[in-house]
């Protein structure tokens, strides 16, 4: 909305919303549509001065309690994206229960019925929905996920270091034992490294960067798995405490799980950084010949 909305939904929406008057979510994904977004069948259809909007939406965070949903969906074979207000006739929230992590997500299942939406809730123009905004609002997604698996991996280095410092095990403290010191060491290389990756992205957002979007895809890449694994380690190390959900490492290890999923999963972000990689590699080996 800040970068591509009107005046009027500025005025109406943005200072609620960031000064948490107003809850937003971001509906993309569909019962049929999750990593392949070019799947989604949520259809707005013009009726003179409004749309109406029919499909279903799942997984949404912040959809239970949100107060305007951003809503994609496809008019025509176009794809747009229209500001949808919680007590709209003919939507039905439906929250959803029993997540693995991120338990305080209120994440639902939305679903239109002929819902009216107005024309000048449109954010942006047909055709730029998944092109433009989306990806827009996935980098702010993916580097908050970054910027929480750093945090979740401080949380394990923290639990974890005063552990081993104490606990003994055969005559000796836990972090005596080479393993456990294996452990510890590569939850704080990793944990360093994630905090290089995430402030190294952010630097490039904020200088505009052309390399922005791919160093935010490298920190959320590199910070989800490495907070899955370094989680599940921290749960071993704390054994059974680890295993119990009233200790934090357990949250962490359901969490961390999470976060390799949402804003796109690690297999999505193979495919886009290995065909990346690969391309900078031959455009660098070609010019060094082309100098040669
Ligand atoms: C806690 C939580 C919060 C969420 N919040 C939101 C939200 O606010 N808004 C929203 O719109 N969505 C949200 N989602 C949904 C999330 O964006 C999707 O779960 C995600 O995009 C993956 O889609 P999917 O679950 O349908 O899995 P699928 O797309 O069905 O993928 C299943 C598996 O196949 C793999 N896969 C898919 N394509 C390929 C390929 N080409 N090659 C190799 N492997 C592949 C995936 O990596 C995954 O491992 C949330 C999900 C969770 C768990």
């Amino acid at each position: 909305m800040l970068k591509w909305g009107t005046e009027e939904q500025k005025k109406h929406w943005l200072t609620d919303i960031s000064t948490g008057r107003k809850i937003a979510a971001l509906a993309l994904t569909e019962p049929g549509a999750g990593s392949d977004l070019q799947m989604m069948k949520t259809s707005y259809t013009e009726q003179g001065e409004y749309f109406l909007l029919n499909g279903k939406k799942q997984w949404i965070t912040f959809g239970a309690v949100a107060d305007v949903l951003l809503v994609f969906g496809k008019l025509g074979d176009k794809p747009v994206a229209f500001l949808v207000e919680k007590d709209t006739p003919g939507l039905t929230i439906t929250p959803i229960l029993g997540m693995l992590g991120f338990k305080a997500s209120h994440l639902a299942i939305l679903e239109f019925d002929n819902c009216v939406i107005p024309k000048e809730n449109m954010i942006g123009k047909p055709g730029f929905a998944l092109s433009y905004l989306a990806p827009y609002a996935l980098e702010f997604g993916r580097i908050s996920i970054a910027f929480a698996s750093l945090g979740l991996l401080r949380g394990c280095l923290e639990i974890c270091g005063s552990h081993v410092m104490e606990r003994k095990a055969f005559h000796a403290r836990l972090i005596d034992h080479g393993m456990i010191s294996h452990f510890m060491a590569d939850m704080g290389v990793d944990y360093e490294a994630t905090a290089h990756l995430c402030i190294s992205a952010c630097r490039a957002k904020d200088e505009h960067s052309p390399e922005a979007t791919e160093k935010i895809m490298i920190a959320k890449y590199f910070a989800s798995r490495a907070g899955a694994r370094h989680s599940a380690n921290a749960v071993q190390i704390m054994g059974a405490m680890g295993c119990n959900e009233h200790f934090s490492v357990s949250r962490f290890y359901r969490d961390s799980k999470t976060m390799e999923i949402v804003e796109g999963s690690n297999q999505i972000h193979q495919i886009i950084l290995g065909s990346s990689f690969a391309k900078k590699a031959r455009r660098t080996l070609a010019s060094v010949r082309t100098e040669g």
